[in-house]
């Protein structure tokens, strides 16, 4: 009898173990199961954000000459800034800040402006001789900045000191500029007028600057109706350069006056509103 309830007593005692033993696995199996899900969201994690800063860097590869200039030019200007050399790019602030703009023409018919720049980098090495502008124009109306505009370039002789120099390409000869070129010599001229409170006399051709140095910039010189032409068309863009800054300004009032449906009675009474322009500074 005693052997008997022994035996149910150790039969009980195995059931209860392989209970034990079942429950153990089934949990094993529940803690597999979350690891499994656990390294799986992982994964789908990393994928998400892989994909995300893969293609915000390739699209930033594509972003990067939408970049912000560090001097605040506009976007239509191409920065290639030579490396600072004692030929073309001495490193030296402007020790007279910026008091005229002077126009050249490159005296190589056909060359572009990318070539020109390169010719001024190249100078570093070969050391032929001291020459840069801050600004060539291309043929195809490119402006490339070569020296920062608060550094000496050696372009305009004496003038260098207190000047910005602009070096215009031409396909021929005569040293007639292309309409394209044209065009960006004017915008360019009145940007630098605007931003450093300059007018149209105070451009000038390297000629006026340097009369025993050469006929510079050559079409200019030989045609001095052309150039006042140029001159005036300078003015006028400055002028509506600064016309655009001062609406700006006033802006509050007119651009918010656009949508109501009186953008003329609230640009004639933008004078007026001068008072918020005060507010805002
Ligand atoms: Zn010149």
């Amino acid at each position: 009898m005693a052997e008997n309830s022994r035996k149910q007593e150790l039969d009980k005692t195995l059931a209860a173990r392989r209970l034990a033993a079942r429950r153990k696995k089934r949990r094993k199996r529940v803690i597999q199961v979350w690891i499994r899900r656990g390294i799986a969201g992982a994964v789908l994690i990393l994928v998400v954000v892989g994909l995300f800063f893969g293609i915000r860097g390739i699209l930033g590869l594509f972003r990067k000459e939408a970049e912000p200039s560090p001097y605040g030019l506009p976007d239509y200007i191409q920065e290639e800034y030579l490396t600072i050399n004692p030929y073309s790019r001495p490193g030296v602030k402007l020790p007279g800040g910026v008091q005229g703009v002077v126009v050249h023409y490159v005296a190589n018919p056909g060359s572009t402006a990318q070539n020109n720049r390169d010719y001024f980098e190249g100078l570093k090495n070969s050391g032929d001789t001291s020459a840069s502008s801050n600004f060539i124009i291309g043929l195809e109306g490119e402006i490339i900045a070569c020296v920062p505009i608060d550094e000496v370039a050696y372009a305009s002789n004496s003038a260098n000191d207190y000047t910005l120099s602009i070096e215009c390409c031409h396909p021929d000869e005569t040293g007639q500029f292309t309409e394209a070129t044209y065009e960006s010599l004017v915008r360019l001229t009145a940007y630098l007028c605007d931003r450093f409170g300059l007018e149209s006399g105070d451009v000038v051709r390297h000629y006026d600057v340097s009369p025993s140095q050469k006929a510079c910039p050559l079409y200019f010189v030989e045609h001095e109706d052309a150039w006042e032409a140029f001159r005036q068309e300078v003015q006028e863009a400055t002028d509506a350069l600064r016309a655009e800054t001062a609406a700006e300004e006033n802006g509050g009032a007119e651009e918010t006056g656009e949508p109501a449906g009186e953008g003329g009675g609230a640009e004639e009474t933008g004078e007026p509103a001068e008072g918020s322009n005060g507010a805002e500074e």
